[in-house]
C-alpha cells in the first residue's frame, strides 16, 4: 500500500498546550480511515493541520508524495484534496441542481456539466429534490449536497469532519452508504467522527487520538476489542 496523505512528526502548540504532539499518520490510497478519540483529543486540530487551515509548530504534511506543509488549503484542493466544510456553504435560495452546476463549472466545460450533475444527483440520492431550493432540504440532505459540491472537483482524497453531526439515525446510516459508494469508486476518505455505530459501519482502519498523540492504530475490529481504548473514553465500558 502507498500513502496518499502522511503526517510526519506533526505538532501544534496553543500557548503551553500541545493540542497535537508528534503525530505520525499514513492514510493509505483507497481506504476509509476514521480518526476518533475523546473530546479534546486533538482531532479537529489535526484535521486542520492536514488541510492547511493551521500551520504546524513542527513536522510535515505529505500529499501524494509532495511536501504540502507550506501550502494553503486552496492549493491542496487544487492538487486533489477536498473537504466538506462544517459551516454550510450551499446557496440556499438556488435549486439543488444549480448548486451542483456552480460547483462543476469550476472544473468542466459547459457541454459536460449536465451529465455530471445528473450523475451526482443519483449518487447523492437527491434526484427527487433537484428542483428544490437547497434551503428547503432536510439537514441530512443539505450535508449530502455539500459532499456533492466537494465531489465536483473530483478529489482523490475527501476529508470529512463529523459528517453526521445533527443527523437522524436513518440519515447517518445513508451517509455511511454514500461514503462506501464513493470509496468503491476509488476515493480515499478520512473521517473524523464521534458516532461509534457510524464508525463501525464504514471504517477500515482507525486511528485513536488521546491527549494529542496517536494512542492506537488498527483495524476497526481490533480497536473495538481493545480494552485500553475503551478506558480512555472515561466512564464508559465500551468505546461507544
Ligand atoms: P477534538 O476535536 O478532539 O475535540 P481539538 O482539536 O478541538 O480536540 O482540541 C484539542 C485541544 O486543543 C483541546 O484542549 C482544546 O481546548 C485545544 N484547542 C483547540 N483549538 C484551540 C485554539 N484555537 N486555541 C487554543 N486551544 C485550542
Ligand atoms: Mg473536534
Amino acid at each position: 500500500m502507498t500513502a496518499i496523505l502522511e503526517a510526519r512528526g506533526l505538532h501544534k502548540r496553543f500557548g503551553g498546550l500541545a493540542a497535537v504532539a508528534d503525530v505520525d499518520l499514513a492514510i493509505e490510497d483507497g481506504e476509509i480511515h476514521c480518526l476518533i478519540g475523546p473530546n479534546g483529543a486533538g482531532k479537529s486540530t489535526l484535521f486542520k493541520l492536514l488541510l492547511g487551515t493551521y500551520d504546524p509548530s513542527a513536522g510535515r504534511v505529505m500529499f501524494q508524495g509532495v511536501d504540502v506543509t507550506r501550502q494553503k488549503p486552496f492549493e491542496r484542493v487544487l492538487h486533489g484534496m477536498s473537504i466538506k466544510m462544517q459551516v454550510p456553504s450551499v446557496f440556499r435560495d438556488l435549486p439543488v441542481s444549480q448548486n451542483l452546476v456552480i460547483a462543476l463549472q469550476r472544473r468542466l466545460p459547459r457541454t459536460g456539466i449536465e451529465a455530471e450533475m445528473r450523475r451526482l444527483l443519483a449518487l447523492l440520492e437527491l434526484e427527487e429534490q433537484a428542483g428544490k431550493p437547497a434551503g428547503e432540504l432536510s439537514h441530512g440532505q443539505q450535508q449530502w449536497l455539500e459532499i456533492g459540491m466537494a465531489l465536483a472537483l473530483q478529489p482523490r482524497l475527501l476529508l470529512l469532519d463529523e459528517p453526521t453531526a445533527g443527523m437522524s439515525t436513518d440519515e447517518t446510516f445513508r451517509t455511511g452508504e454514500l461514503i462506501q459508494r464513493l470509496n468503491a469508486s476509488g476515493m480515499t476518505i478520512l473521517v473524523v467522527e464521534h458516532d461509534m455505530a457510524f464508525i463501525r459501519q464504514i471504517a477500515q482502519r482507525v486511528t485513536v487520538l488521546h491527549l494529542g498523540r496517536v494512542f492506537a492504530q488498527d483495524s476497526i475490529d481490533r480497536i473495538i476489542a481493545d480494552p485500553r481504548v475503551a478506558e480512555i473514553y472515561l466512564g464508559k465500558t465500551d468505546v461507544d
